[in-house]
């Protein structure tokens, strides 16, 4: 084998590739990776086409098409009342994947410590380490994933130059709280910390009583944090990969500057096409919340009537559940064992944590499928021994 590089060590195949081709191999039912088995609004999909033979298939400007960053803006604002100058507050990224990659090797220096909610993103723990960083993780521990205000205090060093938070957070569920998020502006305040808050989800909470909350948005927040989302989860357009950051003028410069040297640019027919549904179709989350809450009600009910207690999330599009009581002591273990015994894949939230033991009984799935693929999992999780 030849030699590779350290900053790739341990990075090898993402769980998320792993348990789609096992779910491929075994003719499973995935619940495991989250994407939508139903495209988004036919008015965006069809402005993609018309783009597409109005010859919009060259490169587009590095920083976005003026008028998908200017449908980023309007966004902002209409949705978070916050207000960007779209020339140079707003750049268009490939997907938030993108954006993250950008952000970090844009910000962080060799040996800085990035403080990272767990269960995390898998995309973090890479994008850390190649830009050099290190990881320090605060635990949203069940039965709630809550955030731990003492936790996260205790977690700054000299070292700590970032705070990379996600909200609604994959996989829990948590929307932060606006008190949660002023404890996360005061302790970013307190030690000059840059924030990067990563809101893929920010159109899907599903709890009529909670609320997301732009951490942008809180006062002394916006010149210290970069915002970052895209097309995918809220108008079910995952294979885009269309993203924005937001910030002030400095840190998206800063992060505009990484990325011109990632892709440049990409999804040039695409950009005006995720316009439209900034714009004209601004309302599709709004109806996708509503059935996926009705699936998140269908999934959660089920699981909990097999005996697989699972908590309830307030937002994104997946849930989790605990499998001890049915004797397992590997999440890991019930999920290699999960197409065999019951044709249906779910992914091992232990691969998302630091605290292995806090994440060692926990399995992640995803709703944002058709009932009748839910309906289809539940039958087969019934017939099936889930117990170890
Ligand atoms: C899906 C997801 C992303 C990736 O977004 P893309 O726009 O597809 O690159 C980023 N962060 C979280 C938390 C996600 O779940």
């Amino acid at each position: 084998m030849r030699p590779t590089a350290s900053r790739i060590t341990g990075l090898e195949t993402t769980v998320f590739a792993e348990m789609s081709a096992l779910a491929a191999r075994t003719g499973a039912l995935n619940l495991g990776q989250g994407f939508p088995d139903e495209d988004g609004p036919d008015v965006v999909v069809e402005a993609a086409r018309q783009a597409l033979r109005a010859g919009h298939n060259q490169y587009a400007p590095g920083p976005g098409l003026p008028v998908l960053r200017e449908a980023v803006a309007a966004h902002q604002g209409r949705h978070h009342g916050l207000e960007l100058d779209p020339t140079s507050q707003v750049v268009v990224t490939t997907g938030a994947t993108e954006g993250i990659a950008a952000a970090l090797l844009a910000l962080v220096n060799p040996g800085d410590e990035v403080i990272v909610l767990e269960p995390y993103y898998d995309s973090y723990v890479a994008m850390i380490q190649m830009a050099g960083g290190v990881r320090r993780p605060v635990t949203l521990r069940a039965p709630d994933f809550r955030l731990d205000a003492e936790a996260l205090r205790a977690a700054v060093t000299p070292r700590t130059t970032m705070i990379l938070l996600n909200t609604p957070h994959n996989p829990t569920g948590t929307v932060l709280s606006r008190a949660e998020l002023q404890v996360v502006a005061d302790v970013a305040t307190t030690h000059d910390l840059t924030v990067v808050t990563d809101e893929v989800y920010e159109h899907l909470v599903l709890d009529p009583d909670a609320e997301h909350v732009p951490l942008a948005t809180l006062p002394g927040m916006f010149e210290r944090t970069l915002t970052l989302s895209s097309v995918g989860k809220s108008w079910s357009l995952t294979g885009w990969k269309v993203g924005w950051a937001t910030g002030p003028t400095d840190l998206v410069a800063a992060l505009t500057t990484a990325k011109q040297w990632l892709t440049y640019t990409s999804g040039g027919p695409l950009q005006p096409a995720v316009a439209v549904a900034l714009t004209e179709a601004y309302d599709f989350p709004a109806a996708l919340r509503t059935s996926l809450r009705e699936r998140r009600d269908h999934l959660v009910g089920g699981l909990r009537d097999l005996g697989v207690p699972t908590h309830l999330p307030q937002g994104t599009y997946f849930a989790l559940s605990d499998v001890s009581d049915l004797g397992w002591s590997d999440a890991a273990a019930f999920c290699d064992a999960l197409p065999e015994r019951a044709g249906v894949v779910a992914i091992p939230a232990s691969a998302f944590h630091d605290d292995v033991e806090a994440g060692r009984h926990l399995v992640r799935w995803a709703f944002c499928k058709r009932r009748e693929v839910l309906d289809e999992a539940l039958d087969k999780l019934a017939r099936a021994d889930l117990h170890a």
